[in-house]
């Protein structure tokens, strides 16, 4: 079989989007070459003018000089197609989330590149194993998925598919490394680590709102713990419209009683930050996000809708659920392997989710309080509020050894 290459020296960026844009910054400060192919010529084109602007920025804020801007801006260039693109190292696909887009794009990558190159998808929840079946080279292909802004962002999930080749994982670590980036490796599975830790979090704090609970004083509780941004300020950064869409594309899960807030916020352009109103308000031109006691009527109508009966919710209960859903999910994870450590998945939250450092991510936290002791908190919300609060096989074990997650 042909060597995969130890150190990339030339990449090319597929898709000229917002994490594009970024994956093209991250390897031209690491010192490699990318060409960059979009199949929109004036996305490509004010891809480009935006990368410039950003590195003319660096060099005003001190951070970089001229020459090494020039520098950086001349190992970025336009492809005009695919075949450009034959001789590179490695290839990143950042198109639109659609497995049968990424699958046409692997298949003809496939059939032009030399057999050594890499191919990799920054897709956030598509299955990298149904992306690489989609090429004769599956052992060459992973997912690099970074995080938004992908040129600020520490954090970068590497994915390892059933048949990815150990040697095109530790290339891809090497780059992550050339890169500055903080690399963990994930099994495949939905979500990988740290996006199927946040479904289970971000769906307490959607329960609690039906149940009593407030926006704003969720996400309270949370920054009080020391999160950087609550579950509903983070929906207003992103963008609450983009899942909203997606349901109403993939007509699944809009009729979710946990969604329905976000449904209603949307039907009345209340899209987040962007639109000036989501969860909260924000004044013309400013991120400062403002309580919005419109919001809070809309959470009521929305929950005696549904025929909730409020009740009051402490700050206690608030941190309790949702905490001990990101634990709980995290020993899952350990436990089918797609995380290689405790350690692994505290970095993820660490550096890509905003968690407080000085706790030293979620599974550190479990261990601080005592296994025994979250496994009992997790027993009691399960008598009390069903199935889905069952504690992870593996804690069980551990905490009836004495032991923590860090000694798995
Ligand atoms: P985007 O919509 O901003 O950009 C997508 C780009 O792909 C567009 O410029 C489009 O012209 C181009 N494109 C579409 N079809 C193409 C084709 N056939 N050939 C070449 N170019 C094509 O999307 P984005 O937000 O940058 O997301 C890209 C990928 O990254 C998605 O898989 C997404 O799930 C993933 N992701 C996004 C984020 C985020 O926060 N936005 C974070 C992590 C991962």
């Amino acid at each position: 079989m042909s060597q995969t290459p130890s150190n990339i020296q030339r990449a090319a960026v597929i898709g000229a989007g917002t994490m594009g844009r970024g994956i093209v910054m991250c390897l031209a400060n690491a010192g490699v070459a990318v060409q960059w192919v979009d199949n929109n010529p004036q996305m490509l084109e004010q891809a480009l003018g935006a990368v410039a602007d950003t590195y003319a920025h660096n060099v005003r804020q001190g951070r970089i000089d001229q020459a090494e801007a020039d520098a950086r801006i001349a190992r970025v260039s336009a492809a005009a197609d695919y075949a450009a693109i034959r001789d590179v190292d490695l290839v990143i696909e950042a198109v639109y989330e659609n497995l049968e887009l990424k699958q046409k794009i692997f298949r003809e990558l496939d059939g032009l590149l030399k057999p050594e190159a890499i191919l990799a998808s920054n897709t956030s929840a598509l299955d990298i194993d149904a992306i690489a079946a989609a090429t004769r080279r599956p052992q060459q292909v992973l997912g690099l998925h970074f995080f938004s802004p992908a040129h600020i962002m520490k954090l970068l999930e590497v994915v390892r598919g059933a048949q990815t080749a150990p040697a095109v994982l530790e290339a891809a670590l090497e780059l992550g490394k050339r890169m500055g980036k903080v690399s963990v490796v994930s099994g495949n599975c939905d979500g990988f680590i740290g996006n199927r830790m946040l479904n289970t979090y971000v769906l307490e704090a959607r329960k609690m709102l039906l149940e009593g609970a407030y926006p704003h004083q969720v996400d309270a509780a949370l920054q009080g713990f020391g999160f950087a941004m609550g579950p509903f300020r983070m929906f207003d950064v992103v963008g609450i419209d983009l899942q909203w869409r997606a349901r109403q594309l993939s007509g699944i899960g809009q009729d979710v009683p946990e969604v329905q807030v976000d449904n209603r916020l949307c039907e009345m352009q209340r899209f987040g930050q962007k639109s000036g109103n989501g969860y909260y308000h924000y004044e013309p031109g400013s991120r400062q996000a403002e309580h919005d006691p419109l919001v809070d009527a809309l959470v009521l109508e929305v929950s005696e809708g549904l025929g909730f009966h409020r009740r009051e919710i402490g700050q206690d209960e608030i941190l309790e659920r949702c905490l001990l859903a990101l634990v709980n999910e995290g020993a899952k994870i350990l436990q089918e392997g797609i995380a290689g450590s405790s350690h692994d998945v505290d970095l993820v939250y660490l550096n890509g989710y905003g968690f407080p450092a000085d706790k030293g991510g979620p599974m550190a936290w479990a261990d601080q309080q005592g296994l025994a002791d979250i496994h009992r908190r997790l027993m009691d919300l399960e008598t009390r509020q069903g199935d889905h609060w069952k504690p992870a096989r593996v804690m069980g074990e551990l905490a009836a050894a004495g032991k923590g997650f860090a000694d798995h």
